[in-house]
């Protein structure tokens, strides 16, 4: 054999490796950025057996959980790179604090006292029946500089496969018990119980004005409360533009607010934290 061979296959052989770690790079990569890979989220045998016993659930309500594998597709773009065209990011630097499943009037005034204590704006995605039940912490709420989200009437985890007009039914009435309860606040965010995503529930909350709102950072604070984990999780995992999934309803969460005495001021020395636009954020943007 020649050199030149010798040197021609060398170079293949470079270029093989470098391709192959290119590859592997990549890999790791897009599992470091999609939390939902993270194994916790695959972990739990069910959600029955999630919930710790003693815990009250609100009537009607369910823990979030997360998307079967293969929902939707990603990415789309910065924003708009959650399943279906939802969004998964806030698509710029600034975290987005979330609180799911209230307003509960044991511990959304909590929460909201710690918001204001770091002058923090976050989005709160309420429980329709809840709204209804506690319209004056809903306008609080809104009265308070934070984003309203709709997050169904009863926390149905499977609204996303029923008839349009259940669907439209349904987001719809939650939307109303909002308004009512805080006129003139737009409610322009819908996030479905469980993050269970379909085309057609996407479909009718944009139909009604509402770009749908996934999530980036799940510290799973339902399924064990413990504050410190609620923590670790959330300051190690967040990063910028990350939407952050935490729950001021549907269960205790007291360990929920004694984690938010550790988070909020990490978070607000390492990033800028805001509520989602209300109403700025067309969702013709999000087709
Ligand atoms: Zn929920």
């Amino acid at each position: 054999m020649t050199s030149a061979h010798n040197a021609r296959i060398l170079m293949i052989a470079v270029l093989a490796a470098i391709t192959i770690m290119a590859s592997a790079y990549t890999w790791k990569s897009g599992s470091v950025s999609n939390s939902r890979k993270h194994p916790l989220a695959w972990s739990f045998p069910s959600q029955a057996a999630a919930v710790p016993p003693g815990i009250p659930r609100a009537p009607g309500t369910q823990p979030d959980r997360a998307r079967p594998p293969g929902a939707g597709k990603l990415p789309l773009g910065p924003g708009t790179d959650g399943p279906f065209g939802s969004r998964r990011t806030t698509g710029g630097p600034t975290v987005a604090l979330t609180f799911d499943d209230g307003p509960d009037p044991r511990y959304t005034p909590q929460m909201l006292a710690l918001l204001r204590r770091y002058q923090i704006k976050a989005t709160f995605c309420m429980i329709g029946a809840n709204a209804q039940a506690y319209p004056s912490l809903v306008r609080q709420i809104a009265a308070e500089g934070h984003t309203l989200c709709n997050h169904s009437w009863s926390h149905d985890l499977t609204l996303g496969s029923r008839s349009q007009t259940e669907i439209q039914t349904d987001l719809a009435r939650t939307s109303a018990a909002i308004r009512a309860a805080a006129p003139g606040f737009p409610v322009s965010y819908y996030r479905q119980p469980g993050g269970n995503w379909t085309a057609a529930v996407v479909a009718e909350a944009h139909n009604l004005g509402m770009t749908s709102l996934d999530w980036a950072v799940d510290p799973r604070d339902w399924e064990k409360p413990v504050a410190a984990n609620i923590a670790a999780l959330v300051t190690t995992e967040t990063a910028s533009g990350s939407i952050v999934l935490m729950h001021d309803g549907g269960g205790v969460r007291t360990e929920t607010v004694t984690a938010l005495h550790v988070i909020l001021p990490d978070l607000t020395q390492r990033f800028q934290l805001g509520a989602l636009p209300p109403g700025t954020d067309s969702p013709q943007q999000h087709n």
